[in-house]
Parts: C-alpha cells; sequence; structure tokens
C-alpha cells in the first residue's frame, strides 16, 4: 500500500511520521495499559499531552504570555458566532474586511449578535484582489475588525498584518496558522481549525488575548464564554482528547522539522513552483488572482477548456494525485499545500500538468 500525494482542502494530508506514531501508540499508549483516546481528559497523563501540546503551539507559533490559548471542539465557524458574543456588546458595530468565501461565513455568523459591518470587500472584483488597506470603510468604537488571512476556495491571502488601529485585530487563520512566522502580538484573536495546518478536523486554536476576555461581551451561555475556557484550561465539558493528542504529535514534527521559519521557506518554493508551472503554461492553465494576494497555501487554477476537467481529474488520481477537484462555489481545480505536503508532492502535480498539457494541449 502506498500514500498518494493529497491536495485536499480540509481535513488534509497530515504528516506521514505523525501518522506512523499514531499507529503506534494506537493500542497501548505511553504504558497506561490503554489508547489515548480511552482515558480520562482529567487524569494526570492525558493532562501532561495538553500541557505539552499547548507549550509546544506556544515556541511554534512564538505566543507571547499574554495571549491564552484555548483547544476547543465545534470548528472555526462555531468561533466566528462565539467572537461577537464574547467581545462586542449586544448590537454594537464590529468591522469585517471580505476577501473571499469566508469572510462572508464569518458575516453570517456574527450578523445575529453585531452590528456586522462590511468594511471592505473585494466581491465586486470576484476576490481576485484585497481591496487596498486606504479604501477600507473602518467604524469608530467598532467591537474589533474581522479578516480571514488566507481564503481557502479562493486563494487569497494577506501578505502583511493590516494596521487597523486601536481596534483589536480578530483573525481567522485556519488554513495558513504556523505556515510562517507572525508576530502575535499585533492581534486580539486568531483562530483556526485544526484541519488543515495543525492536525485533524475536531480541534480549533483560539489564541486570545488576554485583555479582552475582561469585555462583558453580551449574555450567554458558559460553554460560550471563553473566559470560563480559559479558567477551565479548555475542560469545560470533555475535549476532542485524540484530535488534541494528535494535533501535539504534528507541532512537535513542525518544531523538529525546523519551526515555521523553515515552513515559510518550504511553502515559498512549492507555491513559486505550482504558481510558476500555471503561468507558464502559456494559457492551458490559469490563475486569476494578482500575484500579490495569490495564497502559498491554496492554488485555485482552471484549465483553458472546462470540457477537460473530468479527464484531468481522472488523470490526475490514477497517478496517485488526490482531490484536485475545485471548491463547488469556484469549480475548476485546487491544490491545497500546507505544511505537511512535501515539495516532491508538488513536483508530481507539475510533472503531470505538463504531461497532461502535452497529451491534451
Ligand atoms: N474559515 C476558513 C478560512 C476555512 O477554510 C474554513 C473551512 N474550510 C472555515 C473557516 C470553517 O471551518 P470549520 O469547518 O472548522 O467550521
Amino acid at each position: 500500500m502506498s500514500r498518494a500525494f493529497n491536495f485536499a482542502a480540509g481535513p488534509a494530508t497530515l504528516p506521514e511520521a505523525v501518522l506512523r506514531q499514531a499507529q503506534e501508540e494506537m493500542l497501548e499508549w505511553n504504558g497506561v495499559g490503554a489508547s489515548i483516546v480511552e482515558i480520562s481528559h482529567r487524569g494526570a497523563e492525558f493532562m501532561e499531552v495538553a500541557r505539552q501540546a499547548e507549550a509546544d503551539l506556544r515556541t511554534l507559533m512564538s505566543i507571547p504570555d499574554d495571549y491564552a490559548v484555548l483547544f476547543l471542539a465545534g470548528g472555526a465557524t462555531l468561533q466566528q458566532a462565539l467572537i461577537p458574543l464574547n467581545f462586542a456588546a449586544p448590537g454594537q458595530a464590529a468591522d469585517y474586511v471580505v476577501t473571499g468565501h469566508w469572510g462572508k461565513t464569518a458575516i453570517k455568523q456574527a450578523r445575529t449578535y453585531v452590528d456586522a459591518r462590511i468594511a471592505a470587500d473585494g466581491e465586486s472584483s470576484g476576490f481576485h484582489d484585497i481591496p487596498p488597506r486606504s479604501e477600507w470603510r473602518l467604524t469608530p468604537g467598532a467591537a474589533y475588525v474581522h479578516y480571514t488571512a488566507n481564503e481557502t476556495i479562493h486563494g487569497v491571502e494577506f501578505r502583511d498584518i493590516p494596521d487597523v488601529g486601536d481596534a483589536p485585530l480578530v483573525a481567522d487563520f485556519s488554513s495558513s496558522i504556523a505556515a510562517e512566522p507572525l508576530d502575535v502580538s499585533r492581534f486580539g484573536v486568531i483562530y483556526g481549525g485544526a484541519q488543515k495546518n495543525l492536525g485533524p478536523v475536531g480541534v480549533t486554536v483560539v489564541i486570545v488575548r488576554r485583555d479582552l476576555l475582561e469585555r462583558a461581551g453580551q449574555p450567554r451561555a458558559d460553554i460560550m464564554n471563553y473566559r470560563s475556557h480559559v479558567a477551565g484550561e479548555s475542560m469545560l465539558n470533555t475535549p476532542p482528547t485524540w484530535n488534541w493528542y494528535l494535533a501535539g504529535l504534528v507541532f512537535k514534527w513542525m518544531l523538529a522539522e525546523g519551526g515555521v521559519d523553515e515552513f515559510a521557506r518550504r511553502n515559498a518554493r512549492k507555491s513559486a513552483l505550482l504558481y510558476g508551472a500555471i503561468d507558464g503554461s502559456g494559457g492551458f492553465y490559469r490563475n486569476d488572482v494578482v500575484p500579490a494576494a495569490r495564497s502559498r497555501m491554496n492554488v485555485p487554477f482552471f484549465l483553458h477548456d472546462p470540457a477537460l476537467d473530468a479527464a484531468f481529474l481522472k488523470e490526475s488520481k490514477a497517478a496517485g494525485l488526490l482531490a484536485l477537484k475545485g471548491h463547488r462555489v469556484l469549480g475548476g481545480m485546487r491544490a491545497s499545500i500546507y505544511n505537511a505536503m512535501p515539495e516532491a508532492g508538488v513536483q508530481a502535480l507539475v510533472d503531470f500538468m505538463r504531461d497532461f498539457q502535452n497529451r491534451h494541449g
């Protein structure tokens, strides 16, 4: 049995070394006589796994001490609802910068609780670019400014952290967390589902500046209260222990590989190789995002003739290249090339694309 190169957007490919370790430890973990998924989350053994995972993520991302780190269930989408509930007064204005599909879902989740205002919107230009900061209409006194660091479907990524003045910056990093060094101190909140760069689906990381936890927010159940989650060390209820453990293995793997500096270099090389192949195809393949806003994690592309799509998908799968079908919102193709995608995988994809063009061009 051999593993294919898997370009899925999330759940996504995981490091093979991590999967092998999890496989080895599946039946009996660390001398406890049971697997990690069979032991209490409150026992000393799992508490140590949880503590170590947080410590490793703090090291990996250089997270300052005045930030709390949460490991929660519910996905990124739940955080998009909890953020207004926790950090905005009822009906208070909150600014949203929309550069693709996931920015729109963030507004949809927030709208019940806040006066969600679109400060900038790339939709009229087909989400091919990031509206220039000078054109954003920020609301004085807004509870926060939300943006999506990397749009997983549209393949649009911020290269710089936007300066939004005094309002806390809240960022959805679901599909680009830990892909490069990041100045966490510039943010109020960073959140992301694990299932792209951090591990398996089922656990979501929330990094929150502690002073924001003092905000009254809105009436909400305890389980929706970030302050309670921090006080309860992400164990208000039974946490997704398996996912937390696996994410911890991924953090250790990333640190051993050289940390975010090394992944930034690899991700730059991988994305340059793929965009180069697309741009150099003489129009056979096309990516519509302006180069300065192109994602290094998710590369959507189109064949010049959509009638070739089915053959491209069938032949790529046969060549051991999985999950290249684009999201239904956009169509075409998409290659997700997160930290765990080896450079050899992108090389294999580029080789296949050239070969396919030679045969069908
Ligand atoms: N934000 C972004 C940028 C995403 O890519 C996704 C999922 N693809 C989500 C939010 C939603 O995440 P979840 O399914 O974990 O709620």
